[in-house]
């Protein structure tokens, strides 16, 4: 199913991040998380994109075995820096062959070690010319990248906004965000895509605090602004993992219900692969339940034939 159509009838679509093992890690030491995640009933798991190419080849593989295996929705992150355009057609071909029907198309990072890296030498140099190509090809819902406080190289952050809706306009469905912290800055973002007349529906992604060192990484990739209450509180419990991780996971819930409130079309938790504390975060935003219903009726529904 494409994912676009989730979210005509359902307000917030719910859905999972996940990452393939690194190569040297057996692929199915991942299973074991997705079985666990099936059992919260998302609306559709997405599975990231190895930057550098360690893990490249696992994400269709993985999205694939969400897809048919486990029968939840399932969307390939894909990332165009590096790629020829016959490994794009090829890439694509290989996702159609798996029933896969949902991309989000990216350009991707400056390869490890070259921040200078000339994009302009690539097939395609931003993500709007990637879903451009994409789109022609047809058959496929496309998901886009957005960033709430603006992309870390964007000197402005209204040009980083007009490159969005060139995205749009090119054939995204709908938009998955950046993390943030701040659900203000999230909704001053949403007022401004109105301004510019980008109406998909937008998905926040939202990504717990687990560790005390994980908050200054997370800044430093990237460049999201860390509010004074959330440094506060991981300092409080800096010396304190445990403590530290039942706050970070109350933080997230926190975010969460205040964005159900306010009507966000969807969430989108970087669960780092823990199917744990993704379902800690849920039960304390009021979610779980909600979503154990809905699977429920939907199941219900699907067994009654309509004539
Ligand atoms: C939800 C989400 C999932 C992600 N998943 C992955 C993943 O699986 N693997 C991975 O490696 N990375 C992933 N990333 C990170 C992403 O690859 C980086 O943020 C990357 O630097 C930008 O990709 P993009 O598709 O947003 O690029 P673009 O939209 O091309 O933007 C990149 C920069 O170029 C500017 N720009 C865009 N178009 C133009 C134009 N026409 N003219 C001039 N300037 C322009 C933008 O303002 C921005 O500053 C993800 C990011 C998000 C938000």
């Amino acid at each position: 199913m494409k994912i676009v159509k989730l979210f005509k009838n359902k307000r917030p679509v719910v859905s999972f991040e996940v990452f393939p093992p690194k190569p040297d890690v057996p692929i199915e030491n991942i299973y074991d998380s997705l079985d666990k995640f099936k059992d919260l009933n998302p609306d559709y798991i997405s599975v990231t994109y190895g930057a550098g190419g360690s893990t490249r080849g696992r994400t269709v593989e993985i999205a694939s075995k969400i897809k048919n295996e486990l029968g939840i929705e399932s969307m390939a992150h894909f990332t165009c820096v590096g790629h020829t355009k016959e490994e794009i057609c090829a890439l694509l071909d290989q996702m159609r062959s798996h029933k896969l029907e949902n991309i989000l198309a990216l350009r991707g990072d400056p390869p490890l070690n070259q921040p200078d890296f000339d994009f302009s030498k690539n097939p395609y140099r931003y993500a709007n010319e990637l879903i451009r190509e994409i789109k022609v090809k047809n058959g496929f819902c496309i998901a886009a990248a957005a960033y709430v406080e603006g992309h870390v190289e964007s000197a402005r952050i209204k040009d980083d906004l007009i490159n969005l809706k060139r995205k749009v306009d090119e054939g995204a469905d709908f938009l998955i965000t950046q993390l943030f912290f701040d659900n203000r800055m999230f909704y001053d973002f949403l007022d401004k895509l109105i301004s510019l007349n980008i109406n998909c529906p937008v998905t926040a992604g939202i990504m717990p605090v687990l560790k005390a060192d994980q908050l200054k990484v997370i800044a430093a990739k990237s460049g999201c602004s860390i509010p004074a209450r959330l440094v506060l509180l991981m300092d409080k419990y800096a010396d304190n993992p445990e403590d530290l991780r039942k706050a970070g996971i109350e933080y997230s819930a926190a975010q969460i219900r205040d964005l159900v409130e306010n009507g966000v079309d969807g969430i989108h938790l970087y669960t780092m692969n823990r199917p744990k504390s993704t379902r800690k975060i849920l039960e304390q935003a009021g979610l779980l339940y909600r979503m154990h219903q809905e699977a429920y009726v939907s199941k219900q529904l699907s067994s009654f034939p309509l004539f």
